[in-house]
């Protein structure tokens, strides 16, 4: 049957199935199975034939089974784009070294979404098939602009009455946070989704506020909103920063100090503010992996001791290696998140293929503008740019992946190829997303492959859900 392979250490082949069923093999086994000498009686024999990366007919039966897990797989592309982006302004009150979004000054004019813009976008948002989408509000600071965030949440609820299933989510520093707030939030079921970068330390070098700490402030805030609204309604997100690189276990404690369950490990983004400051806050693709790795053990170590803490990048990657099914991670899709699993309207009223498209836009380079919200649902996303992100954005397809084993779990994310390579396709060899998805796909593997069973069960534990779930915002699950 079908199979990718490459080796690892100890001197062994991963193999993994267009379906992203996975084995490992001692490399002179692999030998065997590929010469056609493996023993029949052999218990890697029938662990190959289980996983259908074997078979001695050309059965239709097994090609219709692996065609029906290619589609469990590929399921995230029914219905189109299920995270609607709204940008209802871009300006902000804080000057984060590494904002993405190239944000405006608090007080500029002329960056705030007007109603009729904002009402194109709701119309477009549902005219989706999607029977379920969600709206996450993004900035800028979003609550600069709470009126406007109010009204959209208000007049969605009355338009999309029961046709469809809305999930809210504001993306929001909450250092403007009033109780009017507050209590919008939990009378609409809006989610927070906050940043926290660690403990003041790191927290307020990342992201500074004129005057008092934006830590402190953080904290707080964090605090009244899981008084107010439950704390599964309130998530955090961190960015890692070279202040960030010796502090992990730091950060953690911070997180769970907090009450959180789970942090994200997110690594900068070459966009916006973050690409002009990469001098002073970058660091190099090993730097990460070191950070990343060491980080993941400590969180393993804190889960052995009895207290329930993930991951979220290892959990969506573990969920998409070891589970029929697929994640929907924009980064991570193939074909491409972009476009096809998310969409943002901007307060311009111009329409992107995902936030870094817009990112890039803010940077001065439209290529990935869908178009404006005055377009119908159906030349967005058949238009060109569409085409263009299909083309690029199949990794089962694109030279360096198509023969790499751990495509049936990677994505393609073309824009980010087109912004760091200058090509939409992009040269895997020397791409740092390759480059980061090879490190930690070694990582993943070398867990559960080499560790204990209580290793290998703390890994699975974070993948299934233990309590309700928030709708997923743009960087976690989609
Ligand atoms: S990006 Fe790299 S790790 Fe991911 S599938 Fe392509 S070659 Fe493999």
């Amino acid at each position: 049957m079908p199979l990718r392979f490459g080796h690892i250490a100890g001197d062994r082949v991963l193999l993994t199935s267009p379906s992203g069923e996975y084995a490992v093999l001692p490399r002179t086994k692999f030998e065997d199975f590929i010469c056609g000498r493996l023993d029949h009686e052999s218990p890697e024999y029938f662990d190959l034939k289980a996983r259908h990366f074997l078979t001695h007919t050309s059965s239709a039966t097994l090609l219709r089974v692996l065609a029906s897990q290619i589609r469990t797989k590929k399921e995230f592309l029914r219905g189109g784009p299920k995270l609607h982006i709204f940008v209802p302004t871009l300006r902000c009150n804080q000057s984060c070294g590494y904002c993405q979004a190239s944000r405006a000054n608090a007080d500029a004019v002329g960056f705030d979404m007007t109603k009729t813009v904002a009402s194109r976008a709701i119309d477009l948002m549902l005219s989706s098939p999607s029977p379920a989408v969600t709206m996450e509000f993004q900035g800028g600071e979003p609550l600069l602009a709470f009126d406007l965030v109010r009204w959209m949440v208000t007049e969605t609820k009355k338009r999309a009455a029961d046709s469809k299933t809305v999930s809210y989510v504001i993306c929001t520093s909450l250092n403007l946070l009033n109780d009017e707030h507050l209590s919008f939030f939990k009378e609409e079921g809006v989610f927070v989704s906050t940043s926290l970068d660690g403990p003041a330390a790191v927290h307020d070098k990342n992201r500074p506020l004129a005057g008092p700490s934006s830590h402190s402030a953080a904290v707080r805030n964090i605090r009244r909103c899981q008084e107010a609204l439950g704390e599964d309604r309130v998530s955090a997100l961190m960015t890692t920063t070279r202040h960030s690189l010796s502090k992990g276990k730091e950060i953690v404690d911070e997180y769970i100090r907090l009450g959180q369950r789970s942090i994200f490990l997110r690594e900068l983004n070459p966009y916006g503010y973050a690409a002009k400051t990469t001098k002073s806050i970058g660091y190099t693709v090993p730097e990460f992996i070191r950070f990343y790795r060491e980080t993941l053990n400590y969180i393993i170590d804190i889960n052995r001791k009895g207290t329930f803490f993930a991951e979220g990048y290892a959990s969506i990657l573990i969920k998409k290696i070891i589970t029929p099914f697929g994640v929907g991670f924009v980064d991570l899709q193939s074909p491409t998140g972009e476009g096809f699993g998310v969409v943002l309207y901007n307060h311009d009223g111009a329409v992107y293929a995902s936030d870094e498209a817009r990112m890039l836009a803010e940077m001065g380079d439209r290529t990935f503008q869908l178009g404006t919200v005055n377009d119908r649902y159906l030349d967005l996303f058949l238009g060109e740019t569409m085409q263009q992100l299909a083309a690029a954005g199949c990794a089962e397809a694109l030279p360096g992946c198509a023969d790499c084993v751990y495509v049936p779990y990677c994505g393609a994310d073309p824009i980010r190829h087109y912004r760091t390579q200058a090509d939409l396709i992009g040269h895997r060899p020397t791409s740092s997303f390759c480059n980061k998805q090879t490190e930690i796909f070694k990582l993943l593997f070398e867990l559960l492959n080499d560790s204990s069973q209580e290793v290998v069960n703390i890994l699975v534990s974070w993948i299934v859900p233990t309590r309700r779930q928030m709708p997923k915002p743009s960087w976690q699950f989609q």
